[in-house]
């Protein structure tokens, strides 16, 4: 699976600069371990996490910063 780590806001359309990461985890069809990523801008985090706790998803929301190991390219 590849993931894209260009750090964007992850919501559609949305272009802005991610400042959160949301940790999520689809128990259906991830290993409970497993943890998804998406990246929101300060105006989708909520968005986001919502859309992802209303489904039990949601597992953590931290401050995003380009240098913790994200890949720019
Ligand atoms: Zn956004």
């Amino acid at each position: 699976m590849v993931e894209d780590f260009s750090p964007q806001c992850s919501s559609k359309g949305c272009r802005a600069a991610a400042e959160w990461q949301l940790l999520w985890n689809n128990p259906k069809i991830h290993t409970p371990e497993r943890r998804k990523t998406w990246l929101a801008c300060g105006d989708h985090r909520a968005s986001l996490s919502s859309f992802l706790d209303a489904r039990g998803f949601l597992r953590e929301v931290t401050p995003f910063a380009s240098s913790d190991g994200a890949v720019v390219s």
